[in-house]
C-alpha cells in the first residue's frame, strides 16, 4: 500500500457510506450490500481508491474537472479569498471583486451581445433562474401569457423542481409529479436510435421541424422560450444532425421566442471552443453555464443573458429572485484562475488541434469491435452504441441498460471510469488528457469491450430484442 493508508479501512468506510450517506441517482439498498468504491485523491487525470487502485477518469469527475486534478494553484486561490472575504452576498445593492471580475470576465468570452451575468450554486439552479428570467421578461414585456418552455425528450437540465421539469427524462418526472406546468417536450434528434431507415440529414430536419409544429399548436402568444443542450450529454453524448440545429436556429428567429443554450457540459472547451454554440453555430438568447467553469473545483453555475433581456428585467423593477451564494467569491476567484489557466496553457487550442482530432481517430476504431453499432466524437466527448447486430443498430433482447451496466462494471475493474446510458457508453475526460492517456484510455475500453463481449456469449445474452 502506498501512502493513502491515513484512513478507516476500506469495509469500515463502506459500512458508515451505507448507513448515513444518501447517494444520488443510486439505488441505496443494492449498494450498501455491494459497498461503494471510495476515491481518495486524484491528480491530473488519474483517480486513487481506498485500496491504491488508480484509475483513469474518462468522465472528469462528472464532466466537470476539465483542466484535470490537482492544480494548486486554484487551491491558493481559495485560500487566498478566503483569508481575504470568504464570504459576502450581493443582495441589496452591495457586490464584491471576485463577482465583478468574473462575470466581467463571462461577458468577454462569452458570444454575441451575452453580456450579463446572474449566479447561481449549481446547473440545476441556473435553469430555475432561467425560467423564473424568461417568464418575468414577457411578464414585464405585457405579454404574461407566454410562458410555456420547449424542451426535448431525454434532455438533461438539471435535478431541482425546475431543472428535471425542463429535462426530459422519464424516470425523474415519475418521481415527485413532474414536470411542473407549462414546459413540454419535443422528440429529441437521435438518430442512431430513432432515425430507422431516414437519412440522418433528413430526420435531423424533421425533429427539428417538431419545434415549429410545437409552437404552432400552443400558439406563439403561449410560448416562452426554447431549451437545449448544443450537444445532449447525460441523455448519451447525442450528436445531432448536421441539419438539425441550422433549422431550429431559423425556427427561433422566425417566431417570438427566447433560445436558451443549456452550455453546462459543452462551455469552457469541450468541443473545442469557449462554448458549444460557437462550434454549432447557435445564437441563444441565454446560456447555461457550470460544472467547467470552476473544473468542478468549488461550486458555481451562472446564466448569461443578453443585452436586451437583461435591460427588460433591470428596468422592470426588483427581480424577486436570488441564492445565498450567488456569487459566492471563493467559488468566482477559483473560476477566474481556471479560466485563465485554460487561455493561457492554450487548453482549447489543443483540444480542437491536438486532442480531439487524436481521440477522434482512435475511437473510430472501436466501430470494427463485434459489440459497437457506432462510434462517434465531437471534441472531448465521444460514445460508443453497443448492439448484437450491427447492420440494424438492434437494441439487445435484455433490459435495456443490462448490457451498458456489465460494459461499466468491466471498465472499473479494468481501472477506466467510462459511464452506461442504457447501453451506450460515454466518456467525456479531462482536456488535458494527453495522446498517450488517449492511448491508455482507449487499449482499457477495448480490453473491457472484448471481456463483455466474452461474459454476453457465455451468458447467451447476444440476442436482438
Ligand atoms: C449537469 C447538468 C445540469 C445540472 O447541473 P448541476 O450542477 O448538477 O445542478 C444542467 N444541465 C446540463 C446540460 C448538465 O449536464
Amino acid at each position: 500500500m502506498n501512502k493513502i493508508t491515513n484512513h478507516l479501512p476500506t469495509k469500515e468506510l463502506q459500512a458508515l457510506d451505507a448507513a448515513h450517506h444518501m447517494h444520488p441517482f443510486t439505488a441505496g439498498a443494492e449498494l450498501a450490500a455491494k459497498g461503494a468504491r471510495v476515491i481518495t485523491k486524484a491528480k491530473g487525470v488519474f483517480l486513487t481508491d481506498s485500496e491504491g487502485n488508480e484509475i483513469l477518469d474518462g468522465m472528469s469527475g462528472l464532466w466537470c474537472v476539465s483542466i484535470g486534478y490537482g492544480r494548486e494553484e486554484l487551491a491558493n486561490v481559495a485560500a487566498q479569498q478566503m483569508t481575504q472575504l470568504p464570504y459576502y452576498n450581493t443582495f441589496f445593492q452591495t457586490t464584491h471583486v471576485p463577482a465583478i471580475a468574473l462575470s466581467a470576465r463571462l461577458a468577454e468570452l462569452a458570444p454575441g451581445d451575452l453580456n450579463h451575468v446572474f449566479f447561481a450554486g449549481s446547473g440545476s439552479e441556473a435553469n430555475d433562474t432561467n425560467i423564473r428570467l424568461v417568464r418575468h421578461y414577457w411578464s414585464a414585456k405585457g405579454k404574461p401569457s407566454k410562458k410555456v418552455i420547449i424542451s426535448r425528450k431525454n434532455a438533461y437540465h438539471g435535478s431541482t423542481m425546475g431543472g428535471a421539469s425542463l429535462g426530459g427524462m422519464k424516470p425523474m418526472h415519475e418521481q415527485g409529479g413532474l414536470p411542473i406546468p407549462d414546459i413540454t417536450h419535443i422528440d429529441q434528434p437521435h438518430w442512431y436510435e430513432e432515425g430507422g431507415n431516414k437519412t440522418p440529414e433528413e430526420f435531423g430536419l424533421e425533429r427539428a421541424r417538431q419545434l415549429e409544429a410545437k409552437i404552432k399548436e400552443l400558439g406563439e402568444d403561449k410560448v416562452a422560450a426554447f431549451i437545449a443542450e448544443p450537444i445532449q450529454g447525460a441523455g448519451g453524448i447525442v450528436i445531432p444532425p448536421t441539419t438539425y440545429w441550422p433549422e431550429i436556429q431559423r425556427i427561433c428567429d422566425k417566431y417570438e421566442i427566447l433560445l436558451i443554450a443549456d452550455e453546462v457540459i459543452c462551455g469552457f472547451g469541450r468541443t473545442g471552443n469557449w462554448f458549444g454554440c460557437q462550434s454549432l453555430n447557435i445564437r441563444p438568447h441565454i446560456m447555461t453555464v457550470a460544472k467547467g467553469l470552476s473544473s468542478g473545483y468549488v461550486p458555481i453555475a451562472a446564466s448569461i443573458v443578453c443585452d436586451e433581456v437583461a435591460k427588460v428585467i433591470d428596468e422592470a423593477g426588483d427581480f424577486n429572485h436570488g441564492y445565498t451564494f450567488s456569487g459566492h467569491p471563493v467559488a468566482c476567484a477559483v473560476s477566474l484562475e481556471n479560466l485563465r489557466i485554460i487561455e493561457e496553457e492554450k487548453i482549447l487550442e489543443n483540444v480542437r488541434d491536438v486532442t480531439a482530432p487524436y481521440l477522434a481517430k482512435k475511437w473510430a476504431t472501436l466501430a470494427d469491435h463485434p459489440l459497437v453499432g457506432e462510434a462517434r466524437s465531437f471534441g472531448m466527448l465521444a460514445t460508443i452504441a453497443l448492439t448484437p447486430d450491427k447492420k440494424t443498430r438492434a437494441q439487445f433482447a435484455s433490459d435495456t441498460g443490462d448490457v451498458g451496466l456489465r460494459c461499466r462494471e468491466r471498465c472499473f475493474q479494468n481501472n477506466l471510469v467510462m459511464r452506461h446510458v442504457g447501453d451506450r457508453m460515454i466518456i467525456a475526460p479531462p482536456l488535458v488528457i494527453t495522446t498517450d492517456e488517449i492511448d491508455t484510455l482507449v487499449a482499457r475500453a477495448i480490453k473491457s469491450l472484448d471481456e463483455t463481449y466474452a461474459g454476453l456469449q457465455a451468458d447467451g445474452m447476444l440476442t436482438a430484442a
